[in-house]
């Protein structure tokens, strides 16, 4: 579907009708199903001469984020606003640069607000000749039905073990028994499999995390237990925000001339610089909440996968275990616990889940699930 649009496309440019191209696209699929890859190829295909052939200087140039046809949008926060998106959409409607598209790809963007929504609502509807947005999202359903019905959609699925591990093996030079251990503990996120396979420190908080079911012997221990992963998940977000954050403060201040002498600085400026300073603050407070809020919600999937497997023993189902290296525990639990109790244990976790989505104290979600899964 995307190389006919493409050569579609390339029509177009040429004159054509292009019949098979539409100017807005929707991709779908779980998280680590290759959304933004998929999207991204395809911009290439769109900016490239040759239809997207790799290795010209524009394909070079959309891999790496630097063609100036190519807008990329990666809310950091836990929702982008309608500021934003009314500056992106200007961009947006600019002439190409290099006479074939102007292409917007927009990760996330069911992080977009309700009024950011219906901004892009209205871009999307009357869309200048040559500009193409690619919008991501986990599943159709997590757009406004307005936006989507405009949207050609591209559903994408999770990739089997197998072939994550050739991926992993071939491309990332990873040996194959690790690429397989990384494939199946990673349940077909590539970019989780890839880290899992190439980070000590990745494959460290797994076996921390998935440890966690033996250590809850007693109310103490479930306590202790919902505090180290809290605290985990924050030190994981400040370290990931730590670089980040220091470079977008000195850049904005630099902008707005500190460090100079501040001679001759106007003084609206320098009340300007202010605000924006306070604007970046506010931002970089949202991005780490949500880094730290993702950090925990893979922390408790990878606990489901464990129950799961629990289930699949206990149940004598003839699947793949997901954590086949911890066998073991695996058996033992299985041997003690009912399937029943193992549902309820599941369900404990996706309750945690939807707690902390709804902005519950992190702390206290996590304790409740704790003791839940005890019990
Ligand atoms: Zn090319």
């Amino acid at each position: 579907m995307l190389s006919r649009a493409a050569a579609a496309a390339g029509e177009i440019v040429e004159g054509g009708r292009g019949a098979g191209m539409t100017h807005a696209w929707l991709f779908t699929g779980p998280p680590g199903s290759g959304r933004e890859e998929a999207a991204r190829a395809f911009a290439a295909a769109l900016l490239c001469p040759d239809g997207g052939c790799g290795h010209c200087d524009q394909c070079h140039q959309v891999l790496v984020g630097s063609h100036p046809d190519l807008e990329s949008v990666r809310p950091q926060g836990l929702s982008y606003g309608v500021k934003q998106t009314r500056e992106l959409i200007l961009r947006a409607a600019g002439a190409p640069t290099q006479g074939r598209y102007r292409v917007i790809l927009f990760e996330d963007a069911d992080r977009a607000t309700e009024a950011a929504a219906n901004a892009l609502l209205k871009a999307i509807e009357e869309p200048p000749p040559r500009t193409v947005w690619l919008l991501c999202a986990p599943a159709p359903d997590d757009l406004m039905i307005t936006i989507r019905s405009r949207c050609r959609l591209v559903t994408l699925s999770t990739p089997a073990t197998e072939a994550v591990a050739h991926v992993l093996a071939t491309r990332d030079s990873v040996p194959w028994d690790i690429a397989r251990f990384a494939a199946r503990a990673a349940q077909g996120h590539i970019a989780r499999a890839r880290a899992l396979a190439l980070d000590e420190g990745v494959r460290q908080r797994r076996e921390a995390v998935l440890g966690i079911p033996r250590s809850l012997t007693g109310v103490g221990e479930c306590i202790a237990a919902a505090e180290r992963l809290v605290k985990t998940a924050e030190e994981e977000a400040a370290a990931a925000t730590a670089t980040l954050n220091e470079n977008e403060t000195s850049e904005l201040r630099k902008l707005y001339g500190e460090g100079s002498t501040g001679k001759g600085l106007n003084r609206g400026l320098v009340r300007g610089g202010a605000g924006a300073l306070k604007e970046l603050e506010d931002r970089q407070k949202s991005r780490a909440t949500r880094l730290k809020r993702d950090s925990l919600d893979a922390a408790l999937l990878e606990l489901v996968s464990f129950y799961r497997d629990v289930l699949a023993m206990q149940l004598g189902a003839e699947v793949e275990l997901a954590n086949d290296d911890l066998r073991f525990d695996l058996d033992q639990l299985a041997r003690s616990s009912t399937p029943e109790e193992t549902l309820r244990r599941i369900d404990a976790i996706l309750r945690g889940r939807e707690r902390l989505a709804a902005n519950v104290n992190p702390q206290i979600a996590v304790e409740a699930m704790m003791l839940a899964l005890r019990s």
